[in-house]
């Protein structure tokens, strides 16, 4: 799974007290794998009658599962309580029983241990919409046909047919849906029929043969066209409105080659019958349903190329590695989800440096990096843990960590053996190192321990110190990172570790041999809270000091060195990561013209766009005499982040605004990528805020369309910045048109505004249910919280629309719960 801009939020009841066993105890014990009495083999899943406006359907599901006990004499399935059972037939069954969410099967003779048992549950189900299954009507918005889309992860797949709704119990299945004829349906496995039925319906069938688990059984019915492709032979399909046609190529195109990647890094060729991708509308992100993913439908359009889409770049290839990694091996329960969504969100890393080369590997987990630390900054979770907040990026750089130690022959070959040694089958955190161990005779208990089962990062402080007689340089390496993190109510308390034992390299260079092949480079085991480096007979006194050259740990780093030896780095180190810290450090420095000399030629000559895009964002604190030119002259940049930053930093420039307001202007007239005309817009508010400058930014953005609306977006925050509030009657009216009006209309009132708060408390009660709900989440996550609580409250029982009172409902439980101020 991959969300979009906000992360996957977990929660799960413990099913029983656990002590006081630690992280690493619970997960070793399989505290979190549910206990059941059978092994279910085959569904057959039959749905008919869907019905839009009750949001109901039809369904008959023909179960066969196998005795895990001598006597079986009930079956007790996963069921929603919107489920109506009509009848359980089958020739060993006498009756049933259902119990909220749960629907038991009485055999009228107890099943022998490993013996048959098939029964078929015919149901009528009267869904709540968007739990398991989501009906779609268009609401005479645009780009919104009807449809119907299904969502089990975690455990919602029972809302709509009664299984066993957890992970460690796979089984095949077929999906049957009759629909009227202009709608497609996509499943998973392969297509065996389509049949016209009288009465202008049809009948799709798909078969998934090789079993995988139950939340990955999927649905989507909707109007759609089909692209295509294949690799090596298996079908590999496009499904888009056909609408979004003329996109669908360009941005899924890539797929079959993504397939030969992560088959050839793996060793293990994709296995399934074919690969969907269908996209759908109001959807969070991308599902990974085994060999058919469900997308959101937002396909970039050629212009948003430029700015490298977040679909391309990291959805498509996420879900992509699932098939792998959580539909063919799948955690064993959700503690040990990271194993589904580590890789999937390391992988991608993986394709794009196979393609593009070693720079786009270390761009693309830089901002995993930058994800981690904010995540981790808000609460501090192991990996591997029940809930964990940090799976995704987490889990994709402690993988690249693993794969950096190991080194890439040696990690490829373990990653074979845990994918083999689970094929369509479960797994859990220790099997992976048991992998690695068969594959490489490493016993890896250390790296688990910390890395896996603890929580937090080293975060070292190193001084250096450098002694011309003897020509060593000494580096004192401190361990600082404090283990605080608190017990939580079932006594369970995340430790961090006071040391992480990790090899590291140090490479110095010295005036004496400025090239790179002269460098002294030495590795050192980190094994406690303080040690000394030394490196000794140096050729002359350094001139750069690299800590974790290739930036192999995961952690912070505070080291303090003169501009000299940052200005050699930046140019010289190729690890992306090493020259972004080193941009930081350089940044601080906006006195010394020497750190702005090494910025300018990072901004304009290095050779990867990401560098020079941070040096241009570092530049942009220093003085406009120093930053200027070069900014101007990083206008002129191929690469759109590059120039996105530069027009962003020209606008805060101290005391340039005349030559910037017109420098943002002439950009977001000319130039031809989104994000970096969205940015001209702020930046030109920023430079020149006039109330004539302003309106007319605001005008301008209100009428530019672009892909995701960015540039409408910027518009929108130079509102909410300013604290518009004569703008209030436009975001007002342009409530329909997306969900930022009603977040512009919270800000303001955040900022003072009691004529924007009544505004948008009025469109609780519009007429339009999407309107309404977009002003609820508004009050949710943009509105001060005190304010959205007492106005909530207020109105709370005089709301016109029930799902709109319910939305309040759950809108205030969460806003007026404990800790509800850290989201
Ligand atoms: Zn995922």
């Amino acid at each position: 799974m991959q969300r979009n801009a906000r992360l996957l939020a977990l929660l799960f009841v413990l099913p029983a007290p656990l002590g006081s066993q630690s992280n690493a105890a619970r997960m070793a014990n399989d505290a979190y794998t549910r206990s059941h009495d059978y092994d279910l083999i085959h569904q057959r899943i039959e749905l008919r009658n869907f019905d839009w406006d009750s949001t109901s359907l039809d369904g008959r599901v023909t179960t066969t599962l196998v005795a895990l006990r001598p006597g079986l004499d009930s079956v007790i399935l996963d069921a929603g309580k919107r489920l109506e059972v009509r009848q359980v037939v089958g020739a060993n069954v006498v009756r049933f029983a259902a119990h909220g969410d749960t629907l038991v099967v009485y055999p009228a003779h107890p099943v022998a241990f490993h013996d048959t048992l098939r029964f078929t549950i015919e149901y009528h189900a009267r869904l709540d919409n968007g739990r398991g299954l989501t009906f779609i009507t268009p609401q005479g918005r645009e780009h919104r046909p009807q449809q119907i889309w299904s969502q089990g992860e975690d455990h919602d797949n029972h809302l709509w047919f009664p299984t066993y709704d957890f992970p460690n119990d796979k089984m095949s299945w077929e999906l049957a849906a009759t629909v009227p004829a202009e709608y497609s349906v996509v499943s998973n496995g392969r297509l065996v029929t389509d049949r016209k039925n009288p009465g202008g319906t049809h009948t799709v069938t798909w078969r998934q043969d090789r079993p995988s688990a139950t939340y990955l059984v999927s649905l989507v019915v909707a109007p759609l066209v089909k692209f295509a492709d294949a690799w090596r032979g298996v079908p590999v399909d496009y499904f888009v409105y056909r609408a979004d046609s003329a996109r669908a190529r360009r941005l899924f195109g890539v797929t079959p080659d993504m397939i030969d990647v992560y088959s050839r890094l793996t060793g293990l060729k994709y296995p399934w019958d074919k690969y969907a991708q269908t996209t759908v509308a109001d959807f969070f992100g991308g599902m990974e349903n085994v060999s058919a993913t469900t997308l959101v439908d937002w396909l970039p359009d050629d212009r948003a190329y430029l700015d490298r889409p977040w679909y391309q770049w990291i959805l498509i290839p996420h879900e992509l590695a699932h098939q792998w990694f959580g539909d063919y091996t799948t955690t064993e329960n959700w503690a040990n989800m990271w194993l589904n969504e580590g890789f999937a969100e390391f992988m991608p890393g993986q394709y794009w440096g196979a393609k593009l080369g070693r720079h786009a590997e270390d761009d693309y987990y830089l901002d995993e990096y930058r994800q981690y630390r904010q995540i981790d900054a808000r609460r501090r979770m192991p990996l591997a843990a029940l809930g964990s907040n940090n799976i995704y990026p987490k889990g994709a750089l402690v993988l690249r960590m693993l794969q950096r130690y190991l080194g890439p022959e040696r990690f490829w070959v373990a990653i074979n053996v845990y994918l083999r040694r689970h094929a369509f089958d479960n797994a859990t955190t220790d099997d992976l190192r048991q992998a690695v161990l068969a594959a490489t005779g490493e016993n890896l208990d250390w790296f688990w321990d910390e890395w896996l089962y603890q929580a937090g990062h080293p975060q070292f402080t190193v001084t250096a110190a450098y002694d011309t007689a003897t020509r060593t340089l000494t580096l004192t390496v401190k361990q600082t990172q404090i283990d605080s993190t608190k017990a939580d109510s079932t006594g369970l308390r995340y430790t961090t570790p006071a040391v992480f034992r990790m090899p590291v390299t140090v490479r110095v260079a010295t005036a004496a041999g400025d090239r790179e092949g002269s460098d002294v480079v030495k590795r050192v085991d980190l094994t406690a809270r303080e040690q000394t480096i030394e490196v000794a007979s140096l050729a002359g006194a350094p001139t750069m000091v690299v800590f974790d050259d290739g930036n192999t740990i995961l952690k912070d780093l505070t080291f303090d060195q003169p501009t000299t030896w940052l200005a050699t780095a930046v140019r010289r180190d190729p690890d992306l990561w090493n020259r972004q810290w080193v941009i930081e450090q350089l940044a601080q420095r906006t006195a010394d013209t020497a750190a702005a000399a090494a910025l300018a030629w990072a901004a304009t000559r290095s050779d990867y766009f990401l560098t020079r895009a941070a040096a241009c964002e570092g530049l942009g604190h220093f003085p406009a005499a120093v930053a200027q030119e070069t900014l101007v002259a990083a206008l002129q940049d191929t690469a759109a982040q590059v120039r996105r930053a530069a027009v962003t930093a020209l606008g805060q420039l101290p005391g340039a605004s005349a030559r910037a307001a017109e420098l943002a202007r002439a950009t977001f007239r000319s130039d031809p990528s989104y994000e970096v005309r969205a940015a001209a817009l702020v930046a030109l508010f920023h430079a020149d805020s006039t109330q004539a400058t302003r309106d007319s930014a605001i005008a301008w953005g209100l009428a530019s369309p672009s892909y995701r609306d960015v540039i409408e977006e910027s518009a929108y925050r130079i509102i909410a910045q300013s604290g518009d509030t004569a703008a209030i009657p436009m975001v007002e009216a342009r409530l329909g048109g997306g969900r930022f009006p009603a977040h512009v209309l919270a800000a303001l009132a955040s900022r003072g505004s009691a004529h924007a708060l009544d505004v948008l408390a009025a469109h609780l009660d519009d007429a339009r249910a999407y309107v309404r709900r977009w002003v609820v989440e508004a009050f949710r996550f943009t509105l001060a919280h005190p304010l959205a609580t007492e106005r909530l409250k207020a109105v709370a029982d005089k709301l016109k629309y029930a799902d709109t009172k319910k939305d309040v409902g759950q809108a205030l439980q969460q806003l007026t719960k404990p800790g509800s101020e850290d989201e």
